[in-house]
C-alpha cells in the first residue's frame, strides 16, 4: 500500500501541481522564505509578497544586512510579523556563523534559531534531497483520513496518533524524490483533501483511503469579537512652495502592542466615536480575534486629548506611507480612504 500511495501521489503531483514561484527554485534560502511565508497565510496572498520580497532580498546575505524596518515593510500584508523578525534574525545568524550558507541537513537546520522541525525538513528535502518527512497541518489531515485515525490528532489522539502520523509520513517519502514526495502530500491537503469539502472523486489515493470524505474534521475554534478605535489625523504643510498632506502615525513599544516595530494610527482612548467624526468602520481579523474598528477623524490640535500616549509619533507624507512598515489594519484603512495605495510596497520603494 505504501509504495502504491507514494507512486500515485507523485504521478498526480507531476500532473497537477500548481505553478508557484518558489517551486521554480532549488535555492535553500528561497525555499526557506516561502515556507515561512506560507505558515498561516494563504498561497494566493503569499505569491505576490514573495516575489517582491525576493526581488529586494535575493540572497540570504542581502536579507541579513537589511534594516528590520525594511524587512517588516516588505512583510506587510502577510501578518504574523514575528515570523519576519525571526527570519531576519536567523539570516543574520547564518551570515555570521555559516558564511551565509544554510546547513545541508534537517538536523543541523533545526539547531538554528527560528527554524523548527517542519521548516528544517522542508528545506532539507526540497533543496538538498534528504529523505526526511515534512508534517504540517495538511499532511496530518490527509494521513488521518487515509488511515481513519481520529481527527485533530494532537487533541483527539494525543502523542500516540502523532507518532503514527510521523511514521507513516516517513514511509511515504520517496527515496529518489523526497522533496516532490513531501510537496505532493502537502499539495493534496491544500487542494483536494481540504478541511471542509474533500474532493474524493478525483483524489489519486481514494482507493486506499479508509474514510473517503466521511472523516470528521475538528471544528474550528470560534472567533472572538472585539471593538477597537483609532484616530485619523491628516494635516497639510507647505514645503518648497508645494502643499503636501501628512498623516500622523505611531510606533508603539513592545510593552503596549503585539506588533512592535510597526507603524499604525494612534489609538483612541474611547471606543465610542461621535457620529459626526466617524470616517470609517472596518472589520479586521488577527488570529482568532475579529475586530470591529472605528476610525475617527481628529484635528491636529485635538490629537493628544483623545488618544492614548506612549509611542513614538511621526507626521508622514501620504506618498511615503506605503513604503513604511505599517500594520495590516493601517494599510487597509489608508487604502480604503484613498490616502495611499492598499498594496504593499514593491522592491523599488527601497532602491
Ligand atoms: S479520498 Fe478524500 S478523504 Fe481520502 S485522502 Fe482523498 S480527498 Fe482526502
Amino acid at each position: 500500500m505504501i509504495a502504491r500511495v507514494r507512486g500515485r501521489l507523485l504521478e498526480w503531483y507531476e500532473r497537477s501541481r500548481r505553478d508557484l514561484p518558489w517551486r521554480r527554485s532549488r535555492d535553500p534560502y528561497a525555499i526557506w522564505v516561502s515556507e515561512i511565508m506560507l505558515q498561516q497565510t494563504r498561497v494566493a496572498v503569499v505569491v505576490e509578497r514573495y516575489l517582491a520580497f525576493m526581488a529586494r532580498f535575493p540572497t540570504l546575505l542581502s536579507l541579513a544586512q537589511a534594516p528590520e524596518q525594511e524587512v517588516l515593510a516588505l512583510w506587510s500584508g502577510l501578518g504574523y510579523y514575528r515570523r519576519a523578525r525571526m527570519l531576519h534574525k536567523a539570516a543574520q545568524f547564518v551570515a555570521e556563523h555559516y558564511g551565509g550558507n544554510l546547513p545541508k541537513t534537517a538536523e543541523e537546520l533545526r539547531s538554528l534559531p527560528g527554524i523548527g522541525a517542519y521548516t528544517a525538513a522542508a528545506i532539507a528535502s526540497i533543496a538538498y534531497g534528504e529523505r526526511v518527512a515534512v508534517v504540517d497541518g495538511n499532511v496530518e489531515r490527509v494521513l488521518c483520513r487515509l488511515e481513519g485515525w481520529k481527527a485533530g490528532s494532537r487533541a483527539g489522539g494525543g502523542a500516540q496518533v502523532r507518532r503514527k502520523i510521523e511514521k507513516l509520513a516517513a514511509e511515504l517519502v520517496s527515496p529518489e524524490r523526497p522533496g516532490d514526495s513531501n510537496q505532493a502530500l502537502m499539495e493534496l491537503g491544500a487542494t483536494l483533501c481540504s478541511p471542509r469539502n474533500p474532493q474524493c472523486l478525483v483524489c489519486p489515493v481514494a482507493t486506499d483511503c479508509k474514510t473517503q470524505g466521511e472523516h470528521q474534521t475538528a471544528p474550528r475554534p470560534p472567533m472572538i469579537c472585539r471593538e477597537a478605535a483609532h484616530a485619523l489625523s491628516v494635516r497639510s504643510r507647505k514645503k518648497a512652495g508645494q502643499v503636501r498632506s501628512e498623516v500622523l502615525l505611531e510606533q508603539r513599544p513592545a510593552s503596549l502592542t503585539v506588533m512592535p516595530g510597526l507603524w499604525e494610527l494612534p489609538m483612541l482612548r474611547e471606543a465610542v466615536v461621535p457620529e459626526k467624526d466617524m470616517c470609517l468602520t472596518v472589520r479586521h481579523a488577527i488570529m482568532q480575534v475579529n475586530y470591529r474598528v472605528r476610525i475617527r477623524a481628529v484635528s491636529e490640535g485635538d490629537i493628544d486629548a483623545v488618544t492614548i500616549p506612549g509611542g513614538e509619533r511621526r507626521w508622514v507624507p501620504l506618498g511615503e506611507a506605503a513604503g513604511m512598515a505599517l500594520t495590516g489594519l493601517t494599510r487597509k484603512v489608508l487604502g480604503r480612504l484613498h490616502l495611499m495605495t492598499a498594496e504593499p510596497p514593491d522592491a523599488s520603494s527601497f532602491s
